[in-house]
């Protein structure tokens, strides 16, 4: 369906991943400028590591996109590969329109297939308020219970709500998953940052798409809302993105309720914020708790690229999260199109615009 060259875009290694996206926003002709936030620490072979943000379009546009990749740093390779694309085939953008890339947001983890950043913190559930008493969890415990026990991680996954409960947040135990942080990590300080730049109030219609992958069925796109149900913005949601929109709050999401979501930040931003997860499954919840939980114990450890025992972790890490099969890359790139498109169309429409996309 789609040629090489097109899925050419799609790249497991944080290297390949940046300097795809960083030659596509050289050559394009919407971008206006690139901030990049180099982080403290380096990649396994030495290499430099940043969150790059290309802003192209309209900077001072009342509509605004907002693209999110590598959160999760080992899933950005889907993201990266969304926002390449977007850069190589779109040439013009509507007058009133500003897109914002934000590449990497978590680029240790990425550089390192990990899930989590350097400090061993899931910055999807990092957004908590720290000054107040931290939310509390079972699922520390359950975890602790679960490795004494020495039970078989296949069958956590299967079990859909203790799968929710595992993964909801917890800021108890830093060497445990899903664990939240005691403190505004780095990727959030960039989210925060990127913030105050967008100068939201002076905005009319802001919509976020954060890019994920792991969770769901095999290349399906979920488009996920965790606004309020009683919420505008949620609305607006639903009138943009139709009825393939998920809500944990409803039952209807492959994801539970959680704690710390970068959603709930965007969400206290106002009501003309919108908030998207796009999540791209892959395999089984069982598979990804058993190839993370591997990752989280050799993170606890000084790791070595060189080991092969390492090297095989974090393979399988990549080819859970970006798994490098042709059909699966052609599925997330229609998905992907599809929903940018769904979201350029939802913010010109608000005055009157057509969309004016070039392929
Ligand atoms: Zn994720």
């Amino acid at each position: 369906m789609y040629t090489d060259a097109v899925l050419n875009v799609f790249s497991q290694r944080y290297p390949d991943a940046r300097e795809k996206f960083m030659s596509a926003a050289e050559m394009s002709s919407i971008v206006d400028k690139v901030n990049s936030h180099q982080h403290t620490l380096k990649g396994p072979r030495g290499e430099k590591l940043f969150c790059d943000i290309a802003w192209a379009g309209n900077l001072n546009a009342k509509q605004v996109l907002v693209l999110v990749s590598g959160l999760h740093g080992v899933e950005g390779g889907v993201g990266s590969a969304i926002q390449s694309d977007f850069l190589t085939r779109h040439r013009r953008l509507p007058a009133d329109l500003c897109v914002v890339l934000v590449h990497a947001l978590n680029p240790w983890g990425l550089a390192w297939a990990s899930r989590s950043d350097h400090e061993g913190i899931d910055v999807n559930r990092n957004f908590v308020d720290f000054s107040a008493p931290l939310p509390t969890s079972k699922s520390a415990d359950i975890w602790k219970t679960l490795i004494d026990k020495k039970v078989d991680i296949n069958t956590v996954g299967s079990d859909r709500q203790q799968f929710d409960l595992l993964s909801e947040g917890q800021y108890d135990d830093p060497t445990a998953l899903y664990f939240g942080g005691k403190k505004a990590s780095w990727s959030r300080q960039c989210i925060e940052q990127l913030a105050g730049q967008l100068h939201l109030t002076e905005r009319e219609q802001v919509i976020v798409i954060d890019l994920h992958s792991g969770l769901g069925p095999y290349g399906y796109g979920e488009i996920i809302s965790d606004h309020p149900v009683t919420n505008p913005a949620r609305n607006t949601v639903l009138d943009v993105f139709g009825a393939s929109v998920t809500e944990p709050a409803l039952g209807t999401s492959s994801s539970g309720l959680k704690q710390g979501l970068h959603d709930y930040f965007w969400h206290a931003q106002g009501d003309h914020v919108s908030f998207v997860t796009l999540e791209f499954g892959t395999f089984s919840s069982s598979e990804m708790l058993r190839v993370l939980f591997a990752d989280q114990q050799l993170q606890q450890h000084k790791i070595s690229w060189q080991d092969e025992k390492t090297r095989e972790i974090k393979y399988a890490m990549q080819d859970f999260f970006c798994p490098d099969e042709k059909r699966w890359q052609e599925l997330v790139l229609f998905r992907g199109r599809q929903v940018i498109e769904m979201a350029l169309n939802g913010l010109t429409s608000l005055n009157g615009l057509d969309g004016n996309v070039n392929n």
